[in-house]
């Protein structure tokens, strides 16, 4: 007789009932919920259950209530923000990382695939001698990486500014159309928010070099301290690429850390019509890309690339515990554990990921990108990338054809943004912004919205391995079609 209540085996079985349901809603066939109306809010609604009802009752709601009122991330027509939702071999992977490594620590498969598949990574995103660590998304990685710069300009001083503290302030330089998590990171460092320096744009959203040799001269000259120049490899906004290589030239003349921030974007350096996009990279002391956007992977993977990852552990580091030490032969802080014959997979943390970044506990990440690359190579991540920028071309085109159309920027990567227009419009901002609304209710074409250049623009966004060239003369039809309407009653 088992002692403990809850199930703990038996995974093939409920596995297959749940992928069915599974497999039913990625066909799209359930009633597609995300309205108000639908009753699953009161299914769900109750108190926290004294008795348990055992598994299956469980799994029945997950089937019935739960999965079929799931998020619309994962149809083939949205295009929204930047995300979307795993392949199957990432699903699977990552539930058997939850099942066979619950941690990416201890000398395991899972500990060697989750170096091997940064190494893999760096190696097909062109990251000549970076190492990297992961975490759970763009937003932490691009902690860890301004945290290793932190550590860096503060090294320059003779300080050990993670052990002693910040004792002067210091300066960042990034876009006006940079991602807000440069600002929290620089909250969450003890860095301030505000010492993120606001560089101007161009028309098409990129930086201006001579802006930013402006602001930092002028900071140098007042004598600040600057802690960083990032880029934005792929904005969040228009999907374009900062000057790369002016700014690392700029960085490297005034021996400042560069970064780029590719959580998005990075991946785009496998369609080899951009690659003087990306001139400049090897000038980067870090680097971030997210696997769960445009690689495909479910969500909570981000890597963070830097030269010298044994600053990262200067910066991270938790300092020695004796729990965790004392359990192992091969100490926490011998970094070089690869090589080691060690007998048990408890004979060694492994790749001590935890004190490059701020995650103790952490799920196996690596096994996830790894059966991604494994599953379709370098080949396969390439031919998506390229034909998601083609994608982007496509409906740049199409609305370039379209008198009612209006294109708000050339595409470099696979976002677009455009807007309806017409002479008999009041309000092309308060008329687009219902269009969108009503074409986000009909649920087949799901982009966002963003401003540009002070224009509310439709923004596709196109990273998903389920999404098709259809899908984009899909959503133009769809725009055009309301848009019609729409236009009926202004008049
Ligand atoms: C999405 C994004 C982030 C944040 O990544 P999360 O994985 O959502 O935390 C940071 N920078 C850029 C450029 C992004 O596109």
């Amino acid at each position: 007789m088992k002692q403990d209540k809850a199930e703990t085996e038996h995974v093939e079985h409920y596995l297959t009932r749940i992928g069915k349901s599974l497999d039913k809603y990625l066909r799209f066939e359930h009633q597609d919920a995300l309205c108000p109306s639908a009753t699953w809010q009161q299914e769900l609604s109750e108190t926290v259950p004294q008795k348990g009802l055992g598994i299956d009752p469980v799994i029945e709601l997950l089937n019935h209530t739960v999965i079929p009122n799931g998020s619309a991330i994962v149809k083939p027509g949205f295009t929204s923000y930047i995300t979307t939702g795993a392949t199957t071999i990432a699903t699977v992977a990552s539930t058997a990382a939850s099942v066979a490594s619950p941690q990416r620590y201890t000398r395991t498969a899972f500990n060697y695939l989750e170096e091997l598949s940064l190494d893999w990574l760096a190696d097909m995103l062109q990251l000549n001698n970076m190492k990297g660590v992961y975490s759970s998304g763009g937003s932490v990685a691009n902690l860890i990486a301004l945290g290793g710069a932190r550590q860096f300009t503060f090294e320059k001083l003779g300080i050990d500014v993670a052990a002693e503290g910040v004792n002067k302030p210091v300066r960042v330089y990034a876009s006006e159309e940079c991602h807000h998590t440069i600002q929290r990171s620089m909250g969450v460092l003890g860095l301030a928010r505000k010492s993120v320096v606001s560089i101007d744009v161009d028309s098409q959203g990129r930086i201006q070099i001579s802006d930013l040799e402006e602001k930092l001269n002028k900071d140098i000259s007042q004598g600040k301290l600057p802690m960083a120049i990032i880029v934005s490899a792929g904005t969040t906004n228009r999907g374009v690429i900062d000057p790369l290589f002016a700014m690392g030239t700029l960085a490297k003349r005034h021996n400042i850390w560069f970064h780029v921030d590719g959580a998005y974007g990075l991946p785009g350096i496998l369609d080899e019509r951009l690659k003087e996009s990306y001139k400049g990279l090897e000038l980067a002391h870090s680097v971030i890309t997210d696997p769960h956007k445009w690689l495909g992977a479910s969500v909570g993977i981000a890597a963070t690339f830097v030269r010298d990852r044994e600053l990262l552990a200067r910066a991270f580091t938790q300092e020695p515990a004796d729990y965790l030490e004392g359990t192992v032969e091969a100490s926490q802080h011998d970094h070089s554990t690869q090589s080691q014959q060690l007998k048990h997979s408890l004979d060694s943390f492994g790749i001590p990921f935890f004190d490059y970044s701020v995650e103790l506990s952490a799920p196996c990440r690596g096994v996830v990108v790894w059966a991604m690359i494994k599953e379709i190579g370098v080949q396969g991540m390439r031919e998506r990338i390229m034909r998601h920028n083609d994608m982007a071309n496509e409906t740049a085109n199409l609305v370039s054809q379209h008198a009612q159309l209006e294109l708000l920027g050339n595409p470099e990567l696979s976002i677009c943004c455009f807007r309806f227009n017409d002479p008999k419009v009041k309000d092309l901002n308060t008329f687009n912004q219902q269009l969108h609304r009503q074409l986000i209710r009909e649920n087949n074409y799901l982009p966002s919205t963003t401003k540009v250049n002070g224009n509310l623009a439709i923004r596709p966004c196109y990273i998903g391995a389920r999404t098709e060239f259809k899908h984009v003369q899909g959503l133009i039809n769809s725009v055009v079609k309301i848009g019609r309407v729409l236009l009926e009653t202004e008049a």
